[in-house]
């Protein structure tokens, strides 16, 4: 007899560069489900608002400009050989939003409500046939408060840098270990004290500490909690 295991909805959040990205795509495609990097989705809106003079010297946004062209901004995602890459406005943009020049201004951008607003309905409508793992900030409290499977990810700000330069230099991307651990601390204090839908932990999330754990250590607790969340089910 064979039996077909439920659909449900994976919901990943947790601080910039804890490895969560990693995790939620490797879980996705060991069970066969559709992977989303929300983070990906704020990411090409800044990147938008940098290619059209909407970010100050300081760093601040021009909102109201950014807020009139989300009607102008569209986000999908597509496969390019083995890998799901972002598209800005049909453009593969997935390089260019992982530079340190959107990692510097993504955080502000992410904090306009109208920009939540928009990018929380898109990523709703993406989940509504369950199915799904997505990463972010707001996943568990927001996007899919009701997801039968939440996680949050957290390692020490000096681990995830270490980490994101590592990722950085093999991308190519130039980045020194001290300019990228001032921007994973600026980005986690502007995530957890915004307004809107800041990064917290939801209460019936599971706290995955990765500071001392390997990439196969962390797929395993990952399938592990997917397995037993499915046999509770
Ligand atoms: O996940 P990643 O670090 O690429 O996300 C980039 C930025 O996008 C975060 O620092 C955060 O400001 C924002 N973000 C968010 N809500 C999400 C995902 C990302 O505010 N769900």
């Amino acid at each position: 007899m064979t039996t077909t295991k439920p659909l449900i909805t994976i919901a990943i959040d947790g601080y910039s560069s804890s490895g969560k990205s990693s995790m939620a795509r490797q879980l996705a495609k060991t069970i066969g489900y559709r992977y989303i990097d929300s983070g990906a989705m704020y990411r090409a809106v800044a990147l938008y608002a940098l290619r059209h003079g909407m970010i100050r010297q300081d760093q601040s946004v021009d909102s109201a400009s950014l807020v009139q062209s989300l009607p102008e901004i569209n986000i999908s995602f597509a496969i390019n050989g083995d890998r799901q890459v972002t598209m800005l406005n049909g453009e593969d943009v997935e390089s260019e939003i992982r530079a340190m020049a959107v990692s510097n201004c993504v955080s502000p951008v992410a904090a306009i409500p109208e920009v939540r607003h928009a990018l929380v309905a898109m990523q709703q409508q993406m989940g509504n046939e369950k199915g799904i793992v997505m990463d972010g900030r707001d996943i568990g409290t927001t996007v899919f408060p009701h997801a039968e499977m939440k996680v949050f990810v957290n390692a020490s700000p000096q681990t995830r840098a270490q980490r994101r330069v590592a990722e950085l230099i093999e991308k190519g991307v130039q980045a020194t270990y001290e300019e990228v651990l001032a921007n994973v601390i600026n980005r986690d204090h502007i995530d957890e004290t915004r307004e809107e839908s800041p990064l917290r932990k939801a209460d019936d999330a599971a706290v995955l500490d990765n500071s001392e754990m390997t990439i196969d250590q962390q797929n395993e607790w990952l399938l592990n909690l997917y397995n037993e969340t499915i046999a509770r089910k």
